[in-house]
């Protein structure tokens, strides 16, 4: 009974894939007829089995969001994409480095003043 209730989610699971795979191949096949088959960062023309190599970038990188009219696709080379991905892997760290700037003014106090504090409090009080 259990192995079938999980077989039934296992098929789900791979017909959702499978549809998501589908959906992706058929966005990448328009966006490949209305763009020219280059890269829009580095500009190199992508054909037969290198065409392979040129991916759709999603401009809001929402995947879902696949307008007709190819707004929010760019067809970028498997590189300039990696790059254009860890461009915002680097801001987000960058951000979390200003975070960590902050924590470090805050360590410059003692960070057991307060708890110092609390144990002399808690240490009178059974007195
Ligand atoms: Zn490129
Ligand atoms: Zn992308």
């Amino acid at each position: 009974m259990l192995s079938n209730k999980s077989n039934e989610n296992t098929g789900t699971l791979a017909q959702a894939l499978r549809i998501r795979k589908e959906r992706e191949k058929s966005y990448r096949e328009r966006a490949l007829k209305l763009f020219p088959k280059l890269c829009g960062r580095c500009g190199r023309e992508f054909s037969g089995k290198r065409l392979r190599e040129l991916t759709v970038h999603h401009k809001d990188h929402n995947h879902d969001n696949n307008p007709p009219d190819g707004s929010n696709w760019e067809l970028l080379c498997i590189y300039c994409h990696e790059n254009e991905h860890s461009r915002d892997q680097v801001a987000d760290a960058y951000a979390t480095d200003l975070v960590g700037e902050s924590l470090d003014d805050n360590l410059k106090h003692n960070p057991f003043e307060g708890l110092a504090d609390l144990i002399k409090k808690y240490e009178n009080n059974r007195e």
